[in-house]
C-alpha cells in the first residue's frame, strides 16, 4: 500500500476527471501520490522544472520525497498525456486539454517564462506530409517556438 500524501495542493473537480478518464483510457492507476503531483503542477500554473517540483512537493508535505519517485509520477502523467514534457527548456507542463491525444505545440517566452500550448490540425498535417515526402517516419512532433508572449512584447521599446 502506497503512503499517502499528508497534504496535496487542492485539485478542481473538472482536472480530477480529465486525470480520471485518461487513466481508465490507459489502464493506469490514479494513485493519491501521483494526483498530489499532479495538484502540485496544476497549482503552480507555469512550467516547472523536475528539481523544482521536488522543493514544492516537500514544502507542502513537509517531508523528504525522493528525486526517483518523483520522476517516475511525471513519466506515469506524461504516459497518460496529463503533463507535457518541454525539451527545450528541460521543464514539466500540465496540459490545456488532456481529454484527447495530439501532438503539442508550445508558443515560449524566453522573457517571462510564460507557455501557452496551442493545437494546430493545420500544423501537424503540414508535418506530416513533410515527413512522408521523406520517407520519415516521425513518432514525436512535438513544435516549441521561443520568442516573447503578448504582454513582455507591448512591454518592449520599439
Ligand atoms: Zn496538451
Ligand atoms: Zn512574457
Amino acid at each position: 500500500m502506497a503512503r499517502q500524501p499528508a497534504t496535496a495542493a487542492p485539485l478542481a473537480a473538472k482536472w480530477r476527471k480529465l486525470a480520471e478518464g485518461r487513466c481508465a483510457e490507459k489502464g493506469e492507476r490514479l494513485t493519491p501520490a501521483r494526483l498530489a503531483v499532479y495538484a502540485e503542477m496544476l497549482a503552480r500554473g507555469r512550467p516547472v522544472s523536475a528539481y523544482e517540483l521536488i522543493g514544492l512537493l516537500e514544502q507542502r508535505q513537509e517531508r523528504k520525497i525522493a528525486p526517483l519517485t518523483v520522476y517516475r509520477h511525471l513519466d506515469f502523467l506524461i504516459r497518460t498525456g496529463l503533463v507535457h514534457r518541454l525539451q527545450s527548456a528541460q521543464t514539466y507542463l500540465p496540459c490545456d486539454h488532456p481529454d484527447h491525444a495530439h501532438e503539442s505545440q508550445f508558443l515560449l517566452c524566453s522573457s517571462c517564462g510564460h507557455v501557452d500550448e496551442v493545437e494546430s490540425s493545420g500544423l501537424e498535417a503540414l508535418l506530416s506530409r513533410i515527413a512522408d515526402e521523406h520517407g520519415f517516419r516521425p513518432d514525436n512532433a512535438v513544435v516549441e517556438v521561443k520568442g516573447l508572449c503578448g504582454t513582455c512584447a507591448d512591454g518592449q521599446p520599439d
